[in-house]
């Protein structure tokens, strides 16, 4: 199993804790964010229903 490391938002150092940096006690996030979530995704059909509603009125 892949261990997951995690980038410090202040430093920007990679370690494998997952609470806070090592090193500067900075905040930690995945490297690689995921790009949408759900609710993005229905955020976005919705309002483009929406527009679909009013170009139609
Ligand atoms: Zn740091």
């Amino acid at each position: 199993m892949p261990v997951r490391m995690r980038k410090c938002v202040k430093c920007g150092r990679y370690t494998l804790s997952q609470t806070v940096c090592p090193r500067c006690g900075g905040p930690l996030r995945l490297p690689v964010p995921p790009k949408f979530s759900m609710e993005d995704k229905y955020g976005r059909y919705r309002r483009a229903l929406r527009r679909q509603m009013e170009s139609r009125s």
